[in-house]
C-alpha cells in the first residue's frame, strides 16, 4: 500500500531536500531550481492527497492548495525578477502573490478547527482571540509599529511591510484556535499545525532580523519556508487527512491545564510589555497596550463567565441525577428529604409511606428482572394516582413515599384511598399477572422538628398497618409506644435465643364431652430477664418482620418435637397422641421448610403422623410457595390445621386449594356461643362444613363448662381452652380428665 506510506516518503525526501538546499551554493541557479521544484511537487501533493483519500471535507484542502499555488507563483515571479531580469525590487508582484496566499491558508486553517460543534464553538473563538491579541500586541510593539513609523520608506513599502506581520497575526490566531480547540486531533491536523508554525516562525524571525539587524539572514530562513511547503504536502498525504477538518471526535467541554496556561500567559503579555525599558514611551504603543489589555480583560471575563455557567450546567445535571431514582425515574430518598425540609418550613404537610407486601417473594421466584418491572409499573401507577402536586419518591427496595404539602388530613386520606385503588387488581409485568398488596403509613408534621421525625412516624404507622394486616394506618402517639417496645424487643431476640430465654408451654386439646387429652398445642414464651414473661403476640410479629422467626421457628419446632418424642418414650400410651406447632407465614414461604421438618422429625424420632402444623389462613392465602410447602408436608404424613379459622377472607375457598386436616374455629365464635346470636350461627355452620368435608374441628378458647356443653351439643368433638387447661411446661395427662359437665 504505497499511498499509505506516501506522507512518510515525502517527509523524508522533503527533509533531505531542505538539508540539500543549504549544501548547494547560496543564490545559485541550482539551489533555486531545487527550491522551486520541491515547492511545485509539494503543491501537487495536495490535490494528489485529495484524490487518494477522498476526504470528508475537501474544501479545506482546496483552500490550502490554492494558497500554496499562489505562494509558488510568488516564488516563480521572484525567480524571474532575480535570474532573468537580474533585479530585486521591493515591493514586487511577488509580494502581492505572497500576501494573497495568506488569506487562503488562513481560511483553510479556519475550516480545520471549525465544525466540531455545529453553531460554532464560541469558547474556542474567544480563546483564540485572547492568544492572538496577546501575542499580536507584542508583534505590534516590536515589529509592526517600528515598520509603520519607519520614516525612510514610501507609503506603499510601509503598507506592504505591515501587511506581512498582519497576515502572520491572522495565521497566529488560527493556530491559537487550533491548539486551544478541544476534541481529538488527527495526525494530519497536527502536521498542518506544524506547517503553519514553521511558516510563522520563519516569517517572524525574518521580520525581526530585517528590523533590528543589518542582514536578512542571508537565505538562512529559506529552509524554513521550504520545509513549510513540505509539511503542508505531508499533511495532505497522510491517510488521516480523510477525516481531518472537524468531524473527528466529540467536543469535550473541558479546560486543560495547558490551555489555561496559554490563556493566562497571553493575557499577561501586553501589561508585561510595560516592564521592557523604552516601551510605552510613545503614545501609540501605550494606547495599543492599554486597548489590548482592556479587550483582553473583557474577553477573559466573558470566557470566565462561560466557565462558570458551564460548571453551573454540569452541577445542575449532577444534582438532577443525584435527586432521581435510577430505576423508576421517581424522586429518590435524598430528594424526598429535601421536600420534607421545605414542607416543614412551609407548615402543614402529609407523608404517606408505602411498602409492597411479599415483594421479596416476587424477586425470589420470578427473578430480579420481573421484580424491577413490577417496581417500575407500581411507580407509574403511583405517579398517576398522586397527581402533579404530590412528590412521589422511591425510598429504595420496594418502599415508596408520597409527600403532600399544604393539604388537610381529609385530602391526604383521600389520596391514600386513591393510591390503594391504583394498585388494586393485578399488575401485568413481562407476562406475569402479579397481585400487589401494599401497606401504607400516613403521618403529618404536627409538632415534628425534623424531616426524619416525620418519616419515622410514617414508618411506624406503616409497620403497624403491615402487622395488623390492614392496608393503611395513620400515625398516633400510641403507635410510637408500641413501636418503641417492638424495636427494643427486635434487637434483643437473637441474644434471647442464644441465652435460652425462650421456653415452650403446652396446652391440651381435649375430646368432648369427657375432656380426655387428645393432643397438645405448643406455644412459645419469652422469659425476659428484666421484663418477665413476654407473650408471643408481642414478639412473634416482630420476629416475622425482621426475619428472625426463621431461626426461632426452627428452635420451636425442634423443641416441641423433641418434647413430644420424650413424652412418648416416658409415658407410652398415656402421652398425647399429637403435638401442634404454630408455623408463621414467613417460615412457610421459605422453600426449604418441608425439608427442615423432615430433618427435625428424623433427629427427634417423632413419627410424622404425630405432628400437626398450624398455619393461619392469611399465610396460605397468597398461594405459591406456602401452598407447595403444605402439600409437601401433607405428603410426609404431617397434619395441617388452619388456625383462627373463620377470621380470614376466604376461609371456605381455601379448603379446596390447601390440604387441610383440621380447622381451628376461632375463639371469637366460641365466646358468645351460649347466647343466641351470630356467633352461634357461625359455629354451627362451621361444624357442618367440617363434617361435610371430613375434617376435624377444634373449638378454641373454651373458658366455661357451659361453652363446652353447648359446643358438644352442636357437634364439636374437640376443644381447647382455659376450661380444660392453660398452657404449661409440663401438662399432666394422667390426671383426672376434665368433664364437659361438672
Ligand atoms: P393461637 O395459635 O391461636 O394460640 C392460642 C392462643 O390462645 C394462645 O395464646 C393461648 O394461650 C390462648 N388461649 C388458649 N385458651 C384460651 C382461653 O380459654 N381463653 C383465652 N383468653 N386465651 C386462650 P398465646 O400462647 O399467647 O399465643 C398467642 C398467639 O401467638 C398464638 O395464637 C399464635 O398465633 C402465636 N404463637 C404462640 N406460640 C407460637 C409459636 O411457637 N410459633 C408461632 N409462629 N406463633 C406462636
Ligand atoms: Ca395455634
Ligand atoms: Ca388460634
Amino acid at each position: 500500500m504505497l499511498h499509505k506510506r506516501a506522507w512518510w516518503l515525502w517527509l523524508v525526501m522533503g527533509g533531505l531536500a531542505t538539508i540539500g538546499y543549504y549544501l548547494l551554493p547560496y543564490d545559485s541557479v541550482a539551489s533555486e531550481v531545487e527550491y522551486t521544484s520541491v515547492g511545485l511537487l509539494s503543491c501537487l501533493a495536495i490535490p494528489l492527497g485529495v484524490r487518494l483519500f477522498r476526504p470528508a471535507r475537501p474544501a479545506m484542502w482546496h483552500w490550502l492548495a490554492a494558497g500554496q499555488f499562489t505562494w509558488l507563483m510568488g516564488d516563480l515571479v521572484w525567480d524571474f525578477h532575480k535570474f532573468i531580469l537580474h533585479r530585486e525590487p521591493y515591493p514586487s508582484a511577488a509580494d502581492f502573490l505572497y500576501l494573497a496566499a495568506y488569506p487562503m491558508l488562513v481560511v483553510g486553517l479556519m475550516l480545520l478547527s471549525r465544525g466540531r460543534r455545529r453553531g460554532g464553538d464560541l469558547a474556542g473563538v474567544i480563546d483564540a482571540a485572547i492568544v492572538a491579541i496577546g501575542i499580536g500586541l507584542v508583534f505590534w510593539v516590536f515589529v509592526m509599529h517600528p515598520i509603520a513609523a519607519g520614516s525612510t520608506a514610501s507609503a506603499l513599502e510601509r503598507a506592504i511591510g505591515l501587511a506581512y506581520p498582519a497576515a502572520d497575526t491572522l495565521l497566529l490566531a488560527m493556530l491559537a484556535r487550533f491548539f486551544t480547540s478541544t476534541g481529538r486531533r488527527s495526525t494530519s491536523a497536527w502536521l498542518l499545525g506544524a506547517a503553519a508554525v514553521v511558516l510563522l516562525g520563519s516569517d517572524v524571525t525574518y521580520s525581526l532580523l530585517t528590523l533590528y539587524t543589518e542582514n536578512d539572514g542571508g537565505g538562512l530562513l529559506d529552509g524554513g519556508w521550504l520545509f513549510a511547503y513540505v509539511m503542508w504536502a505531508v499533511a495532505a498525504l497522510h491517510p488521516s487527512m480523510r477525516w481531518t477538518g472537524g468531524t473527528n471526535g466529540p467536543s469535550v467541554a473541558r479546560v486543560s491545564r495547558g490551555r489555561l496556561v496559554l490563556l493566562g500567559v497571553s493575557s499577561l503579555l501586553p501589561p508585561s510589555l510595560l516592564f521592557v525599558p523604552g516601551i510605552g514611551d510613545n503614545d501609540v504603543d501605550r494606547m495599543a497596550i492599554a486597548a489590548g489589555a482592556v479587550v483582553l480583560f473583557v474577553l477573559v471575563v466573558v470566557r470566565m463567565s462561560g466557565f462558570v455557567s458551564q460548571i453551573q450546567r454540569q452541577a445542575d445535571l449532577l444534582e438532577d441525577l443525584a435527586m432521581a431514582d435510577e430505576l423508576t425515574g421517581l424522586a429518590n430518598r435524598r430528594r424526598l428529604e429535601q421536600g420534607l425540609t421545605e414542607g416543614l418550613a412551609a407548615g402543614s404537610m402529609q407523608v404517606a409511606l408505602l411498602d409492597l407486601d411479599d415483594f421479596k417473594e416476587v424477586n425470589d421466584s420470578l427473578g430480579h428482572g420481573v421484580g424491577d418491572l413490577l417496581l417500575v409499573a407500581v411507580a407509574e401507577r403511583l405517579r398517576l394516582a398522586a397527581g402533579p402536586d404530590a412528590l412521589v419518591a422511591r425510598m429504595g427496595g420496594d418502599e415508596f413515599a408520597v409527600l403532600l404539602t399544604g393539604t388537610t388530613t381529609e385530602e391526604a386520606d383521600a389520596l391514600v384511598a386513591r393510591l390503594t385503588g391504583s394498585l388494586n387488581g393485578s399488575v401485568r409485568t413481562d407476562g406475569h399477572d402479579l397481585m400487589v398488596g401494599v401497606s401504607i403509613g400516613i403521618a403529618d408534621a404536627q409538632g415534628a422538628d425534623s424531616p426524619l421525625e416525620v418519616l419515622r412516624r410514617a414508618d411506624v404507622a406503616m409497620y403497624a398497618a403491615k402487622i395488623s394486616g390492614g392496608t393503611h394506618r395513620r400515625h398516633t402517639p400510641e403507635l410510637d409506644r408500641t413501636a418503641n417496645e417492638q424495636d427494643r424487643l427486635g434487637a434483643e431476640l437473637r441474644t434471647a435465643l442464644a441465652t435460652n430465654q425462650f421456653r415452650m408451654v403446652y396446652q391440651p386439646i381435649v375430646e368432648l364431652p369427657h375432656g380426655r387429652p387428645h393432643a397438645v398445642e405448643a406455644l412459645v414464651r419469652w422469659h425476659h430477664p428484666e421484663r418477665g414473661v413476654i407473650a408471643p403476640d408481642r414478639f412473634i410479629p416482630v420476629a416475622e418482620h425482621n426475619g428472625f422467626i426463621i431461626e426461632l421457628g426452627e428452635w420451636i419446632l425442634r423443641t416441641a418435637c423433641g418434647q413430644a418424642a420424650q413424652w412418648l418414650a416416658d409415658r407410652g400410651g398415656r402421652a398425647p397422641d399429637r403435638i401442634s406447632v404454630n408455623v408463621s407465614a414467613r417460615q412457610l414461604a421459605e422453600p426449604g421448610f418441608a425439608a427442615l421438618v423432615t430433618r427435625v422429625l428424623a433427629d427427634t424420632g417423632l413419627p410424622a403422623g404425630r405432628l400437626t402444623v398450624e398455619v393461619t389462613e392469611t399465610a396460605v392465602f397468597g398461594g405459591g410457595q406456602a401452598v407447595q410447602t403444605l402439600n409437601e408436608l401433607h405428603e410426609l404424613g404431617v397434619r395441617i390445621a388452619l388456625d383462627d379459622f373463620g377470621t380470614g377472607h376466604s376461609s371456605l375457598g381455601l379448603l379446596q386449594t390447601v390440604p387441610v386436616d383440621v380447622i381451628k374455629v376461632d375463639k371469637s365464635f366460641v365466646d358468645n356461643i351460649t347466647m343466641a346470636g351470630r356467633q352461634a350461627v357461625i359455629a354451627t355452620a362451621l361444624i357442618r362444613v367440617s363434617e361435610g368435608l371430613g375434617l376435624s374441628a377444634v373449638a378454641e378458647g373454651v373458658e366455661t363448662a357451659e361453652q363446652a356443653a353447648e359446643l358438644y351439643r352442636l357437634g364439636y368433638r374437640l376443644a381447647q381452652g382455659y376450661h380444660f387447661g392453660k398452657p404449661v411446661a409440663e401438662p399432666q395427662f394422667a390426671a383426672e380428665p376434665v368433664p364437659a359437665h361438672r
